[in-house]
């Protein structure tokens, strides 16, 4: 049954989280690895770092990652004391609020910003990406004079791989090469390299740290292949009004929807104000006891509308399912033209979020 004044249910399994990580952490110690992080940005990928980071430190993750500082202080007040929280995008020193962040140093100018502090830090090395972390140049001008470094406690070197969703292409063992050779001239620190497609390119990609995000959540780390991980996010939204209308009536913004029968229309509420990215208009499903359920015309704000003339079970209250193990953020990012980060990072705040816990 719908839940009166919600758009819609959106079920977090938090087991399945905790075991995604320890499925990546075992991986990672086969392949000659050390720790297995968990990058929790952007709010644990759209599903609540309040809940999800808590779930995954009772796993036993040490050290989490995120991208801003102010998310970072999220994740201590969740976390407690302890834990590294590694800020990606770096902040200045006692730009923390007192959480006890490390900054990612990414270019001279923060090494010089945190030089002689004596705080911890990691350093980010650029071998392929052109986005964060030092140029080959400012590489190879910090081997020659390391002495920026001294009076750091350099805690991890690291990098990131551009196309580790893409096993074949060169530019990962590039990477690799690039980040070893970095290393051998840089002052001896512990490594890290692996995202989550990284732990699946094999042992050249293993480190002391692997910062896998993605596949936590449920993502296929695997593109092209079955899914290792197993599935986090259900995705259930009511339907608010079923319409009879007749041949030739036209659904929607734009008209662009024309019924070619005499057509049932559940209209739901979910729109691209809830993440339901408006370019699944006209190309997406929703699944209800066991059957897929076409959506028809566009998506708009708050409201989308299914073809469920062939569906006589379907009646204002029932569920319709946009995200589950039938069909999951990868399959809608598919249909929408993106990748399942962008679906997850969208989900809305209307939801009414569920946690599931260990049993
Ligand atoms: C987001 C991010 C990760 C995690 O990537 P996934 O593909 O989600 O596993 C790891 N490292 C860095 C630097 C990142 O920005």
């Amino acid at each position: 049954m719908a839940e009166a004044g919600t758009a819609g249910v959106l079920t977090v399994d938090l087991a399945a989280i905790a075991a995604n990580w320890t499925t990546l952490r075992d991986r990672h110690a086969a392949l000659g690895g050390g720790a297995v992080g968990a990058a929790v940005k952007a709010d644990a990928y759209g599903l609540g770092a309040a809940e999800v980071v808590p779930a995954l430190a009772a796993a036993g993750c040490r050290h989490f990652f995120v991208a801003h500082a102010v998310e970072g202080a999220a994740v201590r007040a969740a976390l407690g004391p302890g834990p590294l929280v590694a800020v990606l995008n770096g902040f200045h020193p006692g730009a923390d609020g007192g959480a006890g962040l490390t900054p990612v140093l990414n270019t001279p100018g923060d090494i010089a910003a945190w030089a002689g502090t004596g705080a911890a830090v990691l350093l980010h090395l650029d071998t392929g990406m052109a986005r964060l972390g030092l140029s080959p140049a400012e590489i190879e001008a910090l081997a020659a004079d390391p002495a920026p470094l001294t009076g750091l406690d350099l805690l991890y070197v690291m990098t990131h791989l551009a196309c580790a969703d893409e096993p074949d292409h060169p530019m990962n063992a590039a990477q690799a090469a690039r980040f070893a050779a970095a290393r051998a001239r840089l002052p001896a620190a512990p490594s890290s390299f692996a995202n989550s497609a990284g732990l699946f390119l094999g042992p050249a990609f293993a480190s002391d740290l692997a910062r896998p995000g993605c596949a936590l959540y449920g993502l296929n780390p695997t593109p092209g292949r079955p899914n290792p991980m197993r599935p986090v996010v259900r995705l259930e939204v009511p339907v608010l009004q079923v319409r009879e209308i007749p041949a030739g009536t036209p659904v929607g913004y734009g008209a662009t929807w024309t019924a070619a029968r005499p057509s049932r229309i559940a209209t739901v509420a979910a729109g691209y104000a809830d993440g339901y990215l408006r370019a699944l208009s006209g190309h997406a499903l929703a699944r209800h006891a066991g059957q897929d359920i076409p959506l028809v015309g566009r998506v708009s704000m708050d409201l989308i509308t299914f073809d469920v003339t062939d569906h006589p079970l379907i009646t204002p209250g029932s569920m319709l399912e946009l995200i589950g193990d039938a069909q999951t953020a990868d399959d809608v990012a598919a249909r929408a033209g993106t990748i399942g980060y962008e679906v997850l990072t969208s989900l809305g705040a209307r939801y009414a979020r569920r946690y599931r816990r260990a049993a």
